[in-house]
């Protein structure tokens, strides 16, 4: 059975004094919960420490929004996974539609850095999905599959533990429209049957897909209890502690 995760992607908000604050109130309101899945915050890679001082101990994982896709070595500018290892992170976001837009990343930067990530023993949250001239045209299906299948079965050594994917349909990123739970869940279903052809049916059936796209309290668990919804990765809504933490009572409901 596959546990829920809840992600937040804090993009480029919040430098190291407000996100150890936004990390204090999300840490300290998970206290009483007896979760049944993972929550996790992404910083920007300044904020890392500080947010890694405040959840040490606590039930909140931390994670990275990008990283390097090389090793260390004359990169300037880059930031290697074993950096991020080092700071406190067990996760790192890759191939957010935002880095593959302003970043003009491709499926071999996403394939050296989930390579990367894997080597460091740290887990990859994969994104991918449509954008809306793809939606409209009714080819949603046809672009997940090449996104999927440019970067997963290239990957040297991925595990249902160590991958995870985030169906993120671009058209409801920060635009406040966000796909109805039977969108969604079609195309997550779509996905694991594509993913069954890639890394096997056992793996496939245990790997989760978050959904992402203007997930709030109010449409959470309507998404989350779908069957092939396993959480959300979320980005305006993770940057208030109330609106974070309505969306992992969410996912607890429905688990
Ligand atoms: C995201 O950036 O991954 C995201 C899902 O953003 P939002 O929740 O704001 O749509």
């Amino acid at each position: 059975m596959r546990s829920y995760m809840v992600a937040g992607n804090w993009k480029q908000n919040l430098g190291p004094a407000e996100a150890a604050k936004l990390a204090r109130q999300v840490s300290m309101g998970l206290l009483g919960l007896d979760l049944k899945g993972e929550v996790l915050v992404c910083p920007t890679y300044v904020a890392i420490p500080a947010v890694a001082e405040i959840i040490k101990g606590k039930k909140t994982l931390l994670g990275a929004q990008n990283c390097s896709a090389t090793g260390a070595g004359a990169h300037t500018g880059e930031i290697g996974v074993d950096m991020l290892a080092e700071a406190g992170c067990t996760h790192v976001i890759v191939a957010h539609s935002e880095r593959r837009a302003d970043s003009g990343e491709t499926d071999d930067d996403f394939v050296n850095k989930i390579n990367q990530v894997h080597a460091a023993g740290l887990t990859a949250i994969f994104c991918f999905g449509e954008l809306l001239d793809e939606r409209k045209a009714g080819r949603e299906r046809d672009v997940v599959k090449a996104q999927l299948e440019g970067v997963l079965p290239r990957l040297a050594s991925a595990t249902p533990q160590n991958l995870v994917l985030a169906y993120e349909p671009v058209w409801a990123i920060g635009t406040g429209e966000t796909a109805s739970p039977e969108q969604a869940q079609d195309i997550h279903a779509v996905s694991r049957e594509l993913v069954s052809g890639m890394i096997g049916a056992e793996a496939a059936a245990a790997v989760r897909i978050l959904y992402g796209g203007s997930v709030k309290p109010s449409n959470a668990e309507d998404l989350f209890g779908r069957a092939d919804i396993d959480g959300g990765l979320i980005g305006g809504a993770s940057l208030k502690a109330e609106d974070f933490l309505g969306i992992v009572k969410c996912a607890q409901a429905v688990s």
